[in-house]
């Protein structure tokens, strides 16, 4: 089969490898269908994650026919058309039982495409793939699926829900990637009265306008002002980090009201201040958190029914064979207008 390789930084490619095998009795092998690359994937070439070894497979967010399954599989059946989600639960252990498969003990949590290979391939095999598949109703496409194995989860859990948005909430949403557009779309749901998205790319701001950004800025600065002429001036109730970086963050800390909640989603890779000095009378919360995709399946039912859409978020689409160009397009994702691309099996 072919698969996505990574082969230390700054080195990727497209090329045969051994077919993936059942391994442990809980495993499926699935034949991908469709798969997308994540900016995590672009942070495992740069070297910024030291737990991925040279020689994997990349990949955690993709949707796949089963091709076999273990002897432990109970529910799931060669023919089965499921999404692959990119947290893995081993379903047994106390952080699953809990419902933070994100933080499983068992061998599951952030692993496919990170610890084991993953799913920028031909073939994967998915451990425990009863509580780490979800068998996908008809109506929902391939392409609208792919949205539900990480970036539709993590705005949904770590922004909005981490974040405790209400109704008739002021949100500003930092950094408008497709975390930060998932999080526009995802914070629908709650009725927010206004959301205002700061991000210095100006492509970046009109998808945030096209996915019903209230008003989109470059600068905190600007969004404190529009915070006061939308009727905020003490600041956004709700705030969500979704770049990573120290600015952004402290600009979250800084545009939230007293009493108000911050949700870190960014990855850091820098230490970053936390300004006590000025957060310890306002009764801020401060959240972070990998996800846990224990909304998926409800994220799914929505979708199915078209109560939450995730149109416009793949803006470019390859086969399988492409992936070294659909890697290159994503990797200058603003130069190229890209959200999200997607590569189909075909034929
Ligand atoms: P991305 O790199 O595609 O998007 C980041 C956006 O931030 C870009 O549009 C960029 O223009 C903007 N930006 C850069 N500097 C900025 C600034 N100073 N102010 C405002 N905006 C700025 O990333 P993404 O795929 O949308 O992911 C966002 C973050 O979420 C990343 O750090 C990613 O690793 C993280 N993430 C976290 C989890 C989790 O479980 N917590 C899961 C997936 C991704
Ligand atoms: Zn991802
Ligand atoms: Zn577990």
């Amino acid at each position: 089969m072919k698969a996505l390789v990574y082969h230390g930084p700054g080195r990727h490619a497209w090329e045969q490898v051994p077919d993936a095998t059942l391994q442990d009795d809980r495993d499926a092998i699935v034949r991908i269908d469709a798969v997308t690359i994540c900016g995590t994937d672009l942070h495992i070439l740069k070297g910024d994650v030291p737990t991925c070894e040279p020689g994997t497979v990349l990949g955690h967010e993709a949707v796949g026919t089963i091709t076999a399954v273990g002897a432990g599989v109970r529910d799931r059946r060669p023919g089965d058309r499921v999404l692959i989600s990119c947290i893995s639960s081993c379903g047994t252990c106390a952080a699953c039982r809990a419902g933070s498969y994100g933080q499983c003990t068992g061998g599951g949590g952030w692993i496919l495409g990170h610890r084991i290979n993953g799913v920028q391939a031909e073939l994967a095999r998915v451990p425990f793939a009863d509580t780490s598949t979800y068998v996908l109703p008809e109506a929902v496409s391939d392409e609208d699926a792919l949205l539900l194995a990480d970036i539709l989860p993590t705005s949904f859990e770590v922004g909005v829900l981490n974040g405790k948005l209400e109704p008739g909430d002021s949100l500003v949403v930092v950094g408008a990637g497709p975390i930060g557009l998932a999080t526009i779309l995802t914070s629908r749901l709650y009725s927010p009265a206004d959301v205002i998205v700061i991000d210095p790319s100006a492509s970046r701001r009109d998808a945030a306008k096209r996915l019903g950004a209230t008003v989109t800025v470059a600068s905190p600065e600007e969004a404190r002002t529009a915070l006061t002429e939308l009727g905020h001036p003490a600041g956004a109730d709700v705030c969500v980090e979704a770049v990573g970086i120290p600015a952004t963050f402290e600009a979250c800390c800084s545009l939230v009201r007293p009493g108000g909640h911050v949700a870190n989603v960014g990855v850091h890779g820098a230490p970053v201040t936390l300004h006590l000095e000025d957060l310890w009378i306002r009764n801020v919360t401060i959240t972070t958190g990998l996800v846990d995709t224990r909304t998926t399946a409800r994220l799914l039912a929505m979708l199915e029914r078209h109560q939450l859409s995730v149109h416009g978020l793949v803006t470019h689409r390859y086969g399988l064979d492409e992936m070294m160009d659909a890697y290159d397009v994503f990797g200058s994702a603003d130069a190229n207008d890209a959200l999200k691309v997607a590569l189909f099996h075909r034929g």
